[in-house]
């Protein structure tokens, strides 16, 4: 009987540790989740506070640790520059977005710069092969032209690619360089278009011309150009509609606001940028490519860079449709945009110091 009671206490008292146990372990987990939120949100803070060199690395973390992550294995797995050597480069730089003319350049780049130094260990090849990258992806003397002039930049690129953000974020950046910027709606064909510009228009404190829904995108551009001329603008961003589907209408509209802006204002310096999703990858350059038979675009700003790890379609796109690109868009915040640089590109890219 006593034997029992015993074997009771020693059971309950078996389950009660079981069950301190248990939630001990609950405890634990509990506040190991809470430091790691608070760890994500110090970095998102530490993040917001970044100069500009640290926001892109920060943004290309995902193309560096996937596309760059698989060269350095090429390049460290190989013993001899041979054809399975360049094979397996292909590979990786096709994977990586590059796409398949860039990257048969890079290649040939490549193979000539082996060749005439003498190249005999693959690890070599990478700085050869970062300085051909680097090469490709020259902006040129007059890309950001437009920011020293007078000047219209109307921004094109199907809907959800970030066009509205971009051009909020633009706004932003030259209103604190003290410029006087004013932002047309042309985007006439969506309801919601116009407000969500107004609304990154309140945030930098600039005017927005915009029409009623439906109204004719040149006509509200028409006002915004004379708005322009008259209150003496430095730069009026154009936001227009992006129906790729309708190519015809599409072609035809931005026909008739280009005919507008140079008839109404020639004197204005006029720049074209096109907005690219770059987690849609090849989709991005076909994008630009229907873009570019429509209207001459001038520039390319690349979004979402920070969201992909298809960066890699940077150089895709400014090396097989010959238009630079100018910014590109690392976050959802209205600092999150950045000058294009070849140079820091490629740094913030393979992390490198050359
Ligand atoms: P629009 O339809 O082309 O005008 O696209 P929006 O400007 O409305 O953007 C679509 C979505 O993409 C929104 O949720 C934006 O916050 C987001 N977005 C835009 N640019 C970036 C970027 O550079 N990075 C990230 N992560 N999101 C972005």
């Amino acid at each position: 009987m006593f034997n029992n009671e015993e074997k009771k206490i020693e059971k309950a008292q078996k389950r009660e540790e079981k069950l301190r146990a248990k939630e001990e372990k609950k405890e634990e987990k509990l506040r190991a989740k809470e430091e790691k939120k608070e760890e994500k949100q110090r970095a998102k803070e530490d993040a917001q506070e970044l100069g500009f060199f640290a926001r892109l690395l920060a943004g290309l973390t995902k193309t560096r640790d996937n596309f760059v992550k698989s060269m350095d294995y090429v390049f460290n797995g190989f013993t001899n520059i041979d054809d399975d050597f360049y094979e397996e480069l292909e590979e990786v730089l096709i994977m990586g977005d590059i796409g398949v003319r860039t990257t048969e350049r890079i290649l040939e780049d490549l193979k000539a710069t082996v060749k005439e130094q003498k190249i005999k260990e693959p690890v070599e090849c990478k700085q050869v092969l970062i300085d051909s990258i680097r090469r490709q992806m020259n902006l040129g003397e007059t890309a950001y032209e437009f920011e020293n002039r007078k000047s219209v930049v109307l921004v094109v690129g199907v809907n959800g690619v970030g066009k509205t953000t971009t051009i909020g974020k633009l706004a932003a950046k030259y209103k604190a360089e003290k410029k006087n910027v004013i932002l047309a709606a042309g985007d006439t064909f969506r309801a919601a278009a116009k407000d969500q510009l107004q609304e990154w228009a309140n945030r930098s404190n600039v005017d927005l011309i915009g029409g009623s829904e439906g109204s004719d995108p040149a006509a509200v551009v028409f006002d915004a150009v004379n708005a322009a001329k008259a209150r003496n603008a430095d730069i009026l961003l154009v936001d227009t509609a992006g129906r790729l589907h309708n190519k015809k209408n599409l072609m035809e509209e931005l026909r008739k606001i280009n005919s507008v802006i140079d008839r109404e204002y020639p004197d204005a310096y006029r720049e074209t940028l096109i907005v690219l999703d770059a987690t849609t990858g090849q989709n991005a350059l076909n994008q630009a490519k229907e873009f570019s038979e429509v209207t001459d675009v001038s520039g390319i700003v690349l979004t979402k860079m920070d969201g992909t790890a298809k960066g890699g379609i940077a150089v895709a796109i400014q090396s097989e449709l010959n238009v630079p690109v100018k910014f590109i868009g690392v976050g959802e915040s209205i600092k999150d945009l950045e000058k294009f640089n070849s140079d820091d590109f490629v740094k913030a890219l393979f992390m490198t110091e050359s």
